[in-house]
């Protein structure tokens, strides 16, 4: 084989070429389910640590191509994050969350904040704002009752410009969260300045936090620094009564998890809210 100097690029192989085609493979079949409205949203519940009232829901993309197995959102999200593609997804996420919310209104359904996904490209794009904007008009009933989860990446690609965008979207009625909290970068200073109401603890703090008294003390702190800046805090990722319970020693707030509430279609959450109503 031919010789490459150290520090060339000429550099290939048949794995990066069926690497490239396979995503390539992805991100068509994606957009093609787009367009075929093969996409569908879960709702995963939101609820009280200390007495288990639904306080919210997390909308949640879902992607099952005819005859084939579901695939994760963790799989065809990057892939759709590495082109417009994903501010059409998550244009397309907003819009069936809001159709959601009115839906539920008109029916006499309270199911609290519904909380949306919201990637980076999609959140910088040039008219989001506008277009957000739009869509309230449309579905009035989302105002106070949609919120945004982006996580501290996307706010610190550009903080300057993620602080006015996040104002303006405070301005629109429409909550903002900071998803995966505390899993990027050890500066929270940032949180000082921008219009945030919540922080996820991510789910990675959660797992351990009944065996590793370390991890119990981040979250007891990252609590701590909420309660301070006034934030709400969802702890995500809630799999057993032992993290529950330590959850309420420590005083947060409000939980996810498939200890009580896996994310689901909507005909399954509206059985699963039924029966939360008290008898
Ligand atoms: P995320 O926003 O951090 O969402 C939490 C993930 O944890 C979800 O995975 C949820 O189903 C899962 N989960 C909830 N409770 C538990 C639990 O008790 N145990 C475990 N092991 N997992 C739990 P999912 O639905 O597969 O989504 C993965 C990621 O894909 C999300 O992470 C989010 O980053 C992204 N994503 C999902 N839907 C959207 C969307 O509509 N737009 C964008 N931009 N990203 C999305
Ligand atoms: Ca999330
Ligand atoms: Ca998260
Ligand atoms: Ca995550």
């Amino acid at each position: 084989a031919k010789r490459i100097a150290p520090g060339s690029h000429v550099f290939f192989s048949q794995e990066m070429a069926d690497e490239v085609q396979e995503r390539l493979g992805l991100s068509n079949a994606l957009q093609q389910a787009l367009k075929d409205q093969a996409l569908e949203l879960h709702f995963q519940p939101q609820l009280g640590v200390d007495d288990d009232r639904q306080l919210g829901l997390e909308a949640l993309l879902r992607w099952h191509p005819p005859g084939g197995s579901p695939i994760p959102p963790a799989h065809f999200i990057p892939v759709a994050e590495e082109t417009s593609l994903i501010c059409d997804i998550g244009d397309w996420v907003l819009q069936q969350a809001c159709a959601r919310i009115q839906a539920w209104q008109a029916a006499g359904l309270q199911p609290g904040r519904v909380s949306v996904n919201i990637s980076a490209r999609h959140f910088h794009g040039p008219d989001f704002v506008t277009r957000l904007s739009a869509l309230l008009q449309q579905y009035p009933a989302g105002r106070n009752r949609l919120t945004l989860e982006v996580t501290e990446g996307v706010i610190l690609e550009n903080l300057q410009e993620s602080r006015a965008r996040m104002s303006q979207i405070k301005a629109l009625g429409v909550g903002l969260s900071i998803d995966d909290f505390g899993t990027g970068y050890s500066s929270f200073a940032y949180l000082r300045e921008l219009p945030v109401d919540e922080i996820k603890l991510d789910r990675s703090f959660i797992q351990h936090i009944d065996k590793r008294p370390q991890d119990k003390a981040i979250i007891a702190c990252l609590l701590e620094l909420a309660a301070i800046l006034k934030l709400t805090v969802v702890a995500e990722g809630v799999e057993t009564e032992q993290q529950l319970a330590s959850l309420a020693e420590l005083g947060c707030p409000a939980y996810q998890g498939y200890l009580r509430a896996r994310p689901m279609p909507e005909p399954q959450l509206m059985a699963w809210l039924a029966e939360q109503a008290p008898s």
